[in-house]
């Protein structure tokens, strides 16, 4: 396999095989995002792919999980991704699933026919950043998008039969949006229903717009305690059915891990235990 620049995947695809199907982020200006600061975006020649898929294929003998990298593979038009998927199945057959981050703009670029081939030609779950459901914060962070795209986006995703990651970011509204972070990314995954849900911690990253607002004074980080507040109050308003529930990323000041809504309490009496004995994971722990 080639591998250019640093490859980022979700914790989930630890084990999984990793395939560069685009290098960078098609969207690449989120305001506190570094990963692919130091790539152009393109997307990869075919049979690059399909080369890097034949050495795979020479020396693992069992693939259970492909990951399409970089980071919005779905940016793909629909045939150069169902010639990936197709050459991932004739050299995989014991494949049991693809996944890929998506940007809700990807997903909404394409129809809910595609989106439905895709599942069929072995897509199973795609990862999207929705970050907030605040459309303040998220015009601030220059997503891109605001909450209905992102809930149209994830519903279209759900309906084509793709499961659904989705990741936010304690603090990504500071101080003075953090109540505001907190109800609109519980109104928008109560809205979404997603499969999966996980929070990490804002850690900020030179070279980034939001590192240099910090630096200036115009943004102001959450501290480890307004940072559980928080997701407190996320937790209490949220509503979902069966969402596996992740907040326990080397970033995150408690790890916190369930089953939303069954697990709610325990994990709001989890909280209420970590803020009554101030035991939140020490800064030099901490990791993106
Ligand atoms: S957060 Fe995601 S969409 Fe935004 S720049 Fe980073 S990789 Fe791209």
């Amino acid at each position: 396999m080639r591998y250019e620049g640093t490859v980022y995947r979700p914790p989930s695809e630890a084990r999984s095989l990793i395939v560069q199907v685009t290098i960078g982020c098609a969207h690449n200006r989120c305001t506190f995002c570094s990963m692919y600061k130091d790539k152009q975006f393109r997307i990869r020649e075919l049979e690059e792919v399909f080369e890097d898929l034949k050495s795979a294929r020479a020396v693992y003998p069992k693939v259970k999980r492909v990951f399409l990298a970089d980071g919005d593979a779905l940016v793909l038009p629909t045939d150069k991704l169902i010639a990936i998927l197709d050459k991932i199945n004739e050299l995989f057959p014991e494949r049991e699933r693809i996944s890929a981050y998506a940007t809700p703009q990807d997903i909404m670029r394409k129809s809910s026919e595609d989106l439905a081939l895709l599942k069929e030609k072995g897509l199973l779950m795609l990862y999207m950043g929705i970050e907030s459901g605040d459309d303040t914060i998220l015009q601030k962070i220059d997503k891109g998008v605001a909450s209905a795209d992102m809930l149209e986006a994830g519903k279209k995703a759900k309906e084509a039969g793709l499961i659904l990651s989705v990741t936010m970011i304690s603090g990504l509204g500071g101080p003075r949006g953090s109540a505001a972070h907190a109800i609109g990314c519980a109104k928008l995954v109560n809205e979404m229903q997603p499969e999966y849900a996980s929070f990490l911690t804002l850690m900020l990253e030179e070279g980034t717009k939001l590192y240099e607002d910090y630096q200036s004074g115009e943004f102001l980080l959450l501290e480890p305690r307004a940072v559980l507040l928080e997701l407190r109050l996320f937790i209490q308003n949220t509503n979902l059915e069966s969402c596996i529930f992740r907040a326990n990323h080397a970033s995150n000041y408690v790890a916190l891990a369930g089953t939303l809504g069954a697990d709610k309490q325990r994990l709001l009496n989890e909280i209420d235990t970590a803020l009554k004995e101030d035991d939140f994971k020490p800064e030099y722990l901490r990791g993106l």
